[in-house]
């Protein structure tokens, strides 16, 4: 395995590890980890070299991710956020924006978040009602982004908007303190997850910048397809994954322990042992083959998109798969939350409806394989 994924893991341990059982149980935002993630500049991952950062790529973003979130679901998913929309930036900004925002990133100063998913639009954030109009000389945007993960926490968000110059769409990037931004704080209580910090964010007359306008007028769809998609999709896949790794790993170790009363374990039972089994073998590929569908998308892999998509279509899977098993095995000890294995329950849920959802990308997908168009 890679040096990256290595020393990513070994980071976990001291840096999100010891936090992730505290974030679930009070909803609270990783402020520690993220705090370390700054301090060692891993924010700079996917920043390229000449603007101080490590010059990687979706191979090492799909790797990160996944050792954050084979200790804390939470942690992996905000920081994976962070590098979607910093990607933008570097596929798209131009040349004074990265200058701005691309060397704060590189050095920890900056976290970026995503305020694309609206309610009236669902699970198909891709269609944005939120709106930009021109005033005079000034812009002006309207709206409310429904579900924010990081909000509060991140410095800047990327939201998708009708475009007011153009067909199609638009992708900002926006200050979180702008005058008409305001964050509805409803103390995120989700089913798992929960130090996401998700919140809905209203836009009321919110002056805007076309400088801070991401790529050419209408480009955001495109951006949408060409960034976000690969990045985000393979970074999902790589949070679930990361889930169903660490309750295989907690199962295994509880199943050697746990010791009946003539001092026989839990793991020499034949039927625990084909249901370890089973779990080792749906997390070891789920894990494989989102790192084989992140050096596909690397390489540029004429079907490297059908292989994302694919590989967080299993991941999803095997996350609740993996876990409801596991809580099988861990029995009334697991039940009763005295191992970590119910709140790896909860955050896998999160996997099938993280937009695009499950349902919509299987659907693309067959569409995709068949040369049909995809919207
Ligand atoms: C933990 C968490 C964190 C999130 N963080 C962010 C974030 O940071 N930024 C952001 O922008 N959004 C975020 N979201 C929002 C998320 O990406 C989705 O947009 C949101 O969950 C959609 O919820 P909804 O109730 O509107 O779904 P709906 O659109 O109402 O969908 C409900 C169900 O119907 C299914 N469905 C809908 N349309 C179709 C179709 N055409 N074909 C088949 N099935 C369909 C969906 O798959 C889903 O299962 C987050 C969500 C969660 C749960």
């Amino acid at each position: 395995m890679s040096s990256i994924y290595n020393k990513m893991l070994e980071f976990a341990k001291t840096n999100v590890a010891p936090y992730t059982q505290n974030v679930d149980i009070d909803a609270k935002f990783p402020v520690d980890s993220f705090e370390a993630i700054k301090k060692e500049k891993i924010t700079g991952l996917i920043v390229p070299k000449e603007f101080g950062g490590m010059g990687l790529g979706l191979e090492e973003h799909t790797q990160t991710v996944l050792a954050f979130a084979s200790s804390c679901a939470t942690t992996g998913l905000c920081y994976m956020m962070h590098n979607v929309a910093t990607m933008c930036i570097v596929a798209y900004g131009s040349d004074e924006m990265k200058k701005e925002f691309l060397p704060k990133i590189a050095q920890g100063e900056l976290l970026l978040a995503l305020a694309f998913s609206e309610t009236g639009t669902g699970t198909h954030f891709y269609n944005p009602e939120i709106s930009v109009k021109k005033a005079g000389e000034k812009l002006f945007m309207n709206g409310r982004k429904s579900f924010v993960t990081s909000a509060l926490y991140a410095d800047f968000y990327l939201v998708l908007s009708n475009s007011f110059d153009a067909q199609g769409l638009d992708n900002w990037i926006i200050a979180k303190d702008l005058n008409g931004i305001t964050f509805q704080e409803n103390n995120w209580d989700g089913l798992g997850m929960r130090g996401n910090a998700s919140m809905p964010m209203v836009f009321e007359d919110v002056n805007v910048d076309v400088k801070y306008r991401i790529g050419a007028a209408g480009s955001g769809a495109e951006q949408v397809f060409n960034v976000v998609a690969p990045f985000f999709v393979i970074g999902l896949s790589a949070v679930y994954s990361g889930v169903a790794l660490n309750a295989c790993n907690t199962i295994i170790e509880y199943s050697m322990n746990r010791k009946y009363s003539d001092d026989s374990a839990l793991c020499t039972i034949p039927t625990v042992q084909n249901h370890l089994a089973d779990i080792y073998t749906k997390a070891t590929a789920a894990k494989h083959f989102t790192l084989a569908a992140a050096k596909s998308g690397a390489n540029g892999d004429a079907d490297a998109l059908a292989q994302i998509i694919s590989a967080r279509l299993n991941a999803s899977e095997a996350a609740v798969a993996v876990c409801s098993k596991a809580m099988k095995i861990g029995g009334g000890t697991a039940y009763a939350k005295r191992i970590i294995i119910e709140r790896l329950l909860r955050d896998s849920y999160a996997a099938q409806v993280m937009a695009p959802s499950t349902d919509v990308l299987s659907i693309w997908l067959g569409k995709a394989l068949t040369n049909q168009p995809i919207l």
